[in-house]
């Protein structure tokens, strides 16, 4: 590549630019995935940037590049686009020095690695002492998973493997997971438990691929009794991730040690993982977390209650069991509030105050957003007839509203890729799953039109 047409590179630009990005995202995710980030050059206003992995490039891109993005265009008005390749002599870990001007002097020279960073006890997540079993409600819709979890943490043989537990937001996966570890440190101190989230295991092996030290990261993991990791659908299409995560598991099966899942869909239903890797998955035990039913939503608000001391009416909370229905998160959120406000101002706690109070939750609550109504607001805004959200047409005038209807669909409903699809003229899931693909990288790319999806959203929000 000849360097002789960019534009002499103004550091500081870049410097200030990173010096607000480790201010937004924290020292931490500044230093994984920031700071690596090489200015290559600024030509015909596009800002080149370089990252010494693909695998750093899809993260940066998909976590980062927005922002990134924004703060240039703030700086320096010229900037158009911004772009992010891989380069193979970037170097793994350092900036280009600060006060260059002269892009001339680019590729930056790789400088002396630094010292592995050691895996160790730091691996494993702490552990949330309020999620034990005992603390745990259980019922009709999550008995199965209960169940299971705790058949994992009692057992002293392994009786099924993987344990796969899959279900919506804020229903209690993560909950279960820790009892397990709970569970088993009680039972059982000598075993090596790891529990760890899809992104930190993630974001441990491509440190330890920066620091060229992958022996001993997959050493860790191959040393551990009972590896458990939360919310893999994080690793779903994150190649290289996923193929050293396949490794590890299977690594981890062969010499009969228990692997714990937990993800938001069953392994059937993640598109962007391999056939074997699927297969692999659910080839132990895959138990299910269901939506609670208004019995257990109030059952849990009894027990959370109690534990709070705080003296709720039996009217409240069947009143928040029956308006709160998305998960339990937000039910204990709702309950917290409640207890907080009545502590704090010293009253008790009533229909009429939990109505005022949680107003704006409910409100979130009571409406419900139809596929019918985001196709008749997209085809308005796009100016085509609303027929053609399920019309055989394929001309890019009524493809791309079409994409961007089902893409909202999935974003703002909790209807799952084949209903979006019958909604839209009986269409395929892979269909939908395409569009929202399609729609995701054209936002990431087109600023206009990320903010024409953006509007859209907000309009349907309200
Ligand atoms: P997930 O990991 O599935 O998103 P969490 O395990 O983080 O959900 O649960 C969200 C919150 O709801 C946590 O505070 C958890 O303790 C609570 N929770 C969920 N299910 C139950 C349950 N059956 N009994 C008691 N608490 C629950
Ligand atoms: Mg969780």
């Amino acid at each position: 590549m000849t360097r002789g047409d960019y534009a002499a590179v103004d550091h500081g630009e870049w410097d200030r630019i990173k010096t607000r990005l480790k201010k937004e995202f924290g020292e931490s995710a500044f230093k994984s995935w920031v700071k690596p980030i090489v200015l290559d050059g600024i030509r015909n206003g596009e800002v080149e940037l370089a990252v010494p992995t693909r695998f750093m490039r899809d993260w940066v891109l998909t976590h980062y590049a927005d922002r990134i993005r924004a703060l240039w265009l703030s700086e320096n008005p010229a900037v158009k686009r911004v772009s992010i390749k891989v380069a193979s002599g970037a170097p793994a870990a350092v900036p280009a020095a600060p006060g260059r001007t002269s892009a001339a002097q680019l590729p930056t020279p790789p400088t002396p690695q630094r010292a592995p960073v050691p895996f160790g006890s730091d691996l494993s997540a702490s552990l949330d002492p309020r999620y034990t079993f005992t603390n745990f409600i259980v019922g009709k819709p999550n008995e199965f998973a209960y169940a299971a979890a705790k058949r994992v943490a009692e057992a002293d043989e392994i009786s099924f493997n993987p344990l796969f537990l899959y279900g919506g937001v804020g229903l209690g996966k993560t909950h279960l997971m820790h009892a397990i570890a709970w569970e088993i440190r009680q039972r059982a101190p000598q075993r090596r438990v790891i529990y760890m989230s899809a992104e930190k295991f993630m974001y441990s092996f491509v440190r330890a691929l920066r620091n060229q030290d992958t022996v001993s990261f997959k050493e860790q993991f191959r040393a551990v009794d009972v590896l458990m990791i939360d919310d893999v659908q994080f690793i779903a299409g994150k190649d290289a991730t996923q193929e050293e995560f396949f490794h590890t598991f299977n690594a981890l099966v062969d010499q009969g040690r228990q692997i714990v899942l937990s993800a938001d869909k069953s392994p059937s239903n993640m598109e962007e993982i391999g056939d074997r890797l699927r297969s692999r998955l659910a080839s132990g035990l895959v138990a299910d977390l269901h939506p609670t039913t208004f019995e257990l939503r109030l059952s849990i608000l009894d027990a959370k209650a109690e534990s709070l001391g705080a003296d709720v009416p039996v009217k409240v909370k069947e009143f928040l069991a029956h308006k709160i229905t998305s998960n339990v998160r937000e039910l204990e959120g709702a309950l917290t509030r409640l207890c907080a406000h009545s502590q704090l101002v010293g009253s008790e706690i009533t229909l009429e105050t939990a109505q005022t109070l949680l107003q704006d939750l409910l409100r979130a609550h009571d409406r419900k957003l139809t596929m019918e109504e985001i196709q008749r607001r997209v085809a308005e805004h796009y100016k085509i007839r609303l027929s053609d959200m399920s019309s055989a047409r394929r001309a890019r005038v009524v493809a791309r509203p079409r994409q961007v209807a089902m893409y909202l669909a999935k974003q703002l409903t909790s209807r799952s890729l084949p209903e979006i699809g019958r909604a839209f003229g009986g269409r395929d899931h892979t269909t939908v799953m395409h569009a929202v693909r399609k729609i995701e990288e054209l936002c990431r790319d087109d600023v206009a039109f990320a903010e024409d999806v953006e509007l859209l959203t907000r309009m349907l929000e309200n």
